[in-house]
């Protein structure tokens, strides 16, 4: 585990500000995407997903990238460490930097 940069706890705050609201947005195309992949689901004559269907393409694309981006988004901005489940934790949980 690479050792906390030593960044000021505002400027700490500030990012994690900032990543938790890029957060809190990617659950819109997650969202979105889910929904157009039942949707196309369920319009499928034979129920099972038309994987040539430029909808269901586009959609689990946007899924797997909003997945990816979250993957890559939700971090400590300290210590890069993943910030788990929690949507809104008030220090990190591996090198404990502050985040308010
Ligand atoms: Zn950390």
């Amino acid at each position: 585990m690479p050792a906390p940069l030593p960044a000021p706890p505002d400027r700490i705050a500030t990012v994690f500000r900032r990543r938790r609201l890029r957060q809190q947005l990617v659950v819109v195309p997650v969202v979105l995407g889910m929904l157009a992949l039942v949707w196309v689901r369920e319009s499928a004559a034979d129920g099972e997903l038309a994987d040539k269907d430029p909808l269901a393409l586009g959609a689990f694309a946007v899924v797997l990238a909003s997945l990816v981006f979250s993957w890559w988004n939700w971090r400590c901005p300290a210590c890069r460490s993943p910030l788990g489940r929690g949507t809104s934790p008030r220090r990190c949980p591996e090198c404990g930097a502050p985040f308010a």
